[in-house]
């Protein structure tokens, strides 16, 4: 089968990932082998061909945002031919005291799609059939892709963040991720204020609905129940934490930060302020919010790329130059 392979970690620009020919996987039982129909791109991904998580495997082939339909290691309740989902989380041990305490998010030995496993950036991908999500038939393929980590861990960012319905929430950083989370919280009758860098990112914010929108460093109008940050910035990070009310949160929803620069505690974090960081997802995460995002209808706005076009899918995540959701066709 065709794959995108990394080898050696690079910056974007210089086309870390080479198109191959690698052997199709096979499963072994309590795995299923899926043909992909699409695979969503992730700044998780980029972080991954451009070293900042480091590499785990001789050769591996990223992608973890995998919609496929089952070849494969059929059940009874997933025949063959099922259309699922497969996310960032690809697996747990289910026995660690994290696992015991429902914290599956955190597990000390789960892996992790496209990370620790191959994932979909291929013609064809492994995965643990208990990590499999049936996909309602409201979302096609290409709008279902972004939102099996985007979605998905955008939605897990509100759920830590503590949003309850009707509050005022800022979005800091407006790709992927959180032009999902807006649409969950409008239908939960929030206000949604959104700071971003790039005037199409803004202008996408108000054809959602924002109530507020401004610039990357630009403070909403009002101060906020809670906040959540996109952006792998810790800059980001103080001035959402600068726009909330005493006893707000911000949460963070990055795997990887450049920094977080020194900050005055005394006018920031006291008030009873907090900073939280988002871990990945647990399968309720993923149940519940595809669930919601096919009672409200949700449709990510999606570029597409042929797979032979990885790399460029992920130059385009880097340079912010798509509005939306990058979703790879093989
Ligand atoms: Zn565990
Ligand atoms: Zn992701």
């Amino acid at each position: 089968m065709k794959a995108a392979v990394l080898t050696s970690p690079e910056n974007i620009s210089r086309r870390p990932l080479r198109i191959e020919q690698v052997s199709q996987p096979s499963g072994k039982t309590g795995q299923v082998v899926l043909r992909v129909r699409a695979c969503g791109v992730c700044r998780t991904d980029l972080h991954i061909v451009e070293g900042e998580l480091p590499l785990l495997r001789e050769k591996l082939i990223p992608g973890h945002q995998i919609v496929g339909e089952i070849v494969e290691g059929a059940t009874t309740e997933l025949p063959k031919g099922t259309r699922v989902g497969v996310s960032w989380i690809g697996g747990i041990d289910g026995t660690c005291w994290y696992c015991r305490h429902g914290l599956e998010n955190l597990c000390d030995s789960a892996t992790f799609t496209g990370y620790t496993v191959n994932g979909g950036y291929a013609e064809y991908a492994l995965a643990r059939t208990d990590f499999v999500f049936p996909l309602p038939q409201a979302l096609d393929d290409l709008h279902a892709a972004p939102l099996l980590c985007a979605g998905i861990i955008g939605f897990r960012s509100l759920r830590v963040a503590g949003v309850e319905q009707g509050e005022r929430v800022g979005l800091f950083g407006f790709g992927a991720s959180a032009h999902l989370a807006i649409a969950v919280l409008r239908s939960w009758q929030c206000e949604v204020y959104v700071s971003t860098r790039g005037a199409s990112h803004r202008r996408l914010a108000e054809s959602l609905s924002a109530s507020w929108v401004g610039d990357e460093t630009e403070k909403p109008p009002v101060q906020l129940d809670r906040a959540v940050t996109f952006a792998p910035s810790g800059d980001v990070v103080v001035a959402a934490l600068g726009s909330l009310r005493k006893g707000g949160v911000v949460a963070i929803n990055a795997i990887h930060l450049d920094r977080i620069p020194e900050f005055d505690y005394d006018r920031l974090l006291w008030g009873e302020r907090q900073i939280r960081s988002v871990a990945n997802m647990t399968r309720s995460d993923a149940r519940d919010f595809l669930q919601i995002a096919s009672e409200i209808g949700l449709r990510p706005k999606v570029t597409t790329f042929p797979l032979d076009q990885a790399n460029e899918a992920l130059a385009a995540i880097e340079a912010d130059a798509i509005d939306g959701a990058a979703v790879i066709v093989p």
